[in-house]
């Protein structure tokens, strides 16, 4: 059985060659990335195309509509990643234009009846006149949309609140008290796991570290959680799994 990491920038990866053992799920981000993903992934992997929050905060978005056609023509497994993210916004232009993307966004996701892969980060801080809750904005717009909230960093409420709406969580390969509560709460078909490499993980390979996370926290062994995981991310993703 192929392990699936339903999460990683694989074209950012410079010397890599991936193990037979993992199956990549390749994200992009920006319209050069998204190029990127289709070039390394097309007819070997799913990958997942979309215009992140990160790359709205700074572009200059009059491209948009080309990068929605590009997006539209190379049929992706999801729209992703998107998002809010409000860690790094400093102006409220660049929140308005956040928004304004993932609108897009979410609707195109509507039109080509594909699943949405959320980014979503909170603003750390209190006072800087920034909005704070990512997270809840971000539920708050995605009502009728199938969704996975890849690196989740959001409470054990709101975990509880996307399960309810039939969402996904994934989990990348690093401890936290929050993040052992959320995967205390959501049961195991709705869990995957991510490297999100080379960012958060180095590589792919690290989701082994995040199964056994969720394995010791569940008690449930490490190949039931693989299998799982597994069938959690061909179902939402769409590919089969022989
Ligand atoms: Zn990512």
């Amino acid at each position: 059985m192929k392990l699936i990491d339903s999460h990683c920038h694989l074209y950012d990866m410079k010397k890599y060659t991936l193990p037979d053992e993992i199956l990549p799920v390749v994200v992009g981000y920006s319209y050069s990335s998204n190029m990127k993903a289709v070039k390394i992934a097309k007819d070997k992997y799913p990958y997942v195309l979309g215009i992140a929050p990160q790359t709205a905060i700074k572009s200059d978005i009059s491209k948009l509509n080309e990068w929605v056609e590009y997006i539209r023509q190379n049929t992706p497994n999801a729209i992703g990643e998107v998002g809010l993210d409000y860690k790094w916004p400093t102006k409220k232009e660049e929140v308005e234009r956040e928004i304004a993307v993932f609108k897009r966004m979410i609707n195109l996701s509507k039109e080509m009846k594909l699943p949405l892969v959320i980014h979503s980060r909170n603003n750390p801080s209190d006072n800087n006149g920034m909005p704070k809750n990512a997270v809840r904005d971000i539920l708050d717009m995605v009502n009728n949309n199938n969704i996975l909230m890849h690196c989740y960093s959001g409470s054990e409420e709101e975990a509880k609140e996307i399960i309810s709406m039939g969402g996904y969580i994934s989990i990348i390969p690093m401890r936290s008290k929050e993040r052992k509560k959320v995967i205390n709460t959501v049961p195991i078909d709705r869990l995957m796991v991510e490297s999100d490499s080379p960012y958060i993980g180095r590589t792919p390979e690290s989701i082994k570290d995040a199964i056994k996370y969720i394995s010791e926290i569940k008690c449930i062994d490490f190949e039931e959680v693989a299998t799982r995981t597994n069938e959690n991310a061909a179902r939402f993703f769409g590919f089969d799994l022989s």
